[in-house]
């Protein structure tokens, strides 16, 4: 590593002076001393001194960093052939087969694509060819990708920094937050519903019919939201018998994350139409897919030829092979299920000791700590100032929510009970700092 570093002797600042002249002027950058990576392994990321972070912000490096097989599976096939879907090929059916065997038998259609937000563009695509209508209903702070149609339906862009407000074509639920949203406990599934129905009759008022409704089985931006019980299956069923289709956006979620399921919606016991899904699934790679019914995909191919360059190439498909292989044979869910239950009840005894923890929740390796004051005002200084100082110690944390004071933890899924040992040493540490009582009214 230190030869490693010798190799790259450009200062961080000169990378940084870079990157404001002559990279996209609206990239953010992560710290306000910001590292330099140039390794990974597993849960860690090393820095160009070989300093070691524990990092628990990565869900696209799901089965560990520059994981093995993966990566061999990938130099292999690259090795080979790599070209585009229109040739048979065996990897492009083992991955479909693959993926297939983790859903309901209803969604067996499979589109492979290139990102989250191409997985999203395309189910709107979809939506539109299935239904000929095109009003979608969403919630408020979700984000579904980076392309126009995506933003469309993004709350957390559009109704954010630089955005303009929904579009006509776009519904709004309020977040379906059981801690601090409009409605308050877990029963408040209903009333939340009911907000998908309000939208539906809006939809009605001006003589067109809901396309979609699209939501994440635990809205990742919106600050590690779970849906409340009752929530999911009551709306599935109002924007249905609207004629509506129901998409779940699985691209944070999905692939064992969650623990106690493989995929996000099967926490709530729905079949979507449409599944979206993305980041782990090439664990780096760019590889993301649409999964959605016969009936769906019959009406999307109308005569119009779908054609993507790169998506369901055998080099991507492999390395998706891989990454499925890996969490099957390692027993990645299992682990994100223990680990992942084992951090949330040390969290939450945490959160007795430390009121500033107001909630935590989440499933599996996909949890939320929330920082807020005795009136559930939300603390993003505090927040700010806790990520700072566990990058101190070298563990790495990521913040969101509408109000910038949720702590998200969604490591690779090889996070092991040491390493969550090690993060609440950290975190109990941190919090027992004056800047983290500087809130007490
Ligand atoms: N959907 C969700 C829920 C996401 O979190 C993201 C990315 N953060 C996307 C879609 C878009 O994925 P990508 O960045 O791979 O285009």
């Amino acid at each position: 590593l230190k030869e490693l570093a010798q190799k790259q002797e450009t200062t961080n600042q000169e990378l940084i002076d870079y990157r404001r002249k002559h990279l996209g002027k609206s990239l953010s950058l992560q710290y306000k001393n910001p590292i330099k990576i140039v390794r990974g392994e597993a849960q860690y990321l090393l820095d160009q001194y070989g300093q070691k972070y524990l990092d628990t912000v990565n869900n696209v490096a799901h089965v560990g960093h520059e994981n093995y097989k993966v990566v061999k599976a990938g130099q292999e096939q690259m090795a080979l052939l790599n070209t585009n879907s229109r040739y048979l090929h065996d990897q492009i059916n083992i991955l479909a087969q693959e993926l297939l065997q983790t859903l309901p038998q209803a969604l067996n259609v499979v589109h492979f694509v290139n990102s989250g937000s191409e997985a999203n563009e395309l189910a709107m695509r979809m939506v539109k060819a299935a239904t000929g209508l095109k009003d979608i209903i969403a919630s408020e702070v979700g984000y579904h990708g980076n392309t126009n149609m995506c933003i469309d339906i993004s709350s957390y862009k559009f109704d954010g920094k630089g955005g303009k407000g929904a579009p006509e074509h776009t519904h709004i639920i309020p977040l379906p937050d059981a801690f601090r949203g409009k409605y308050r406990g877990f029963d408040s599934g209903s009333k939340y519903a009911e907000e998908v129905q309000l939208q539906i009759d809006a939809i009605h008022k001006k003589n067109r019919k809901p396309a979609a409704f699209i939501i994440e089985p635990i809205i990742s931006c919106g600050g590690q939201i779970e849906l409340p019980n009752g929530f999911l299956d009551k709306a599935y069923d109002y924007v249905r018998r609207a004629g509506g289709l129901c998409i779940s956006d699985e691209v944070q979620v999905g692939c064992g994350r969650m623990g106690k399921t493989f995929w996000g919606f099967q926490l709530y016991d729905v079949v979507p139409d449409i599944i979206t899904m993305g980041k782990p699934l090439g664990n780096g790679h760019p590889l993301a897919a649409v999964v959605c019914t016969q009936e769906v995909a019959e009406k999307f191919a109308n005569g119009m030829e779908y054609f993507n360059t790169f998506g369901g190439n055998p080099v991507s498909c492999a390395i998706g092979s891989a990454v499925l292989q890996t969490v099957k044979n390692e027993g990645l869910r299992k682990n994100a299920q223990l680990v992942g239950e084992f951090l949330k009840v040390e969290l939450k005894a945490l959160a007795e000791e430390f009121p500033i923890i107001g909630d935590v929740r989440g499933q599996g390796l996909f949890l939320g700590i929330e920082l807020v004051d005795s009136k559930k005002n939300p603390l993003p200084d505090q927040t700010d100032y806790l990520v700072d100082r566990m990058k101190d110690h070298h563990v790495l944390m990521s913040i969101d929510g509408p109000d910038h004071n949720v702590l998200k933890i969604k490591p690779p899924l090889v996070f092991t009970q040491e390493n969550a040992r090690e993060l609440l040493c950290y975190l109990k540490k941190i919090l027992a700092e004056d800047f983290m009582k500087s809130w007490v009214d």
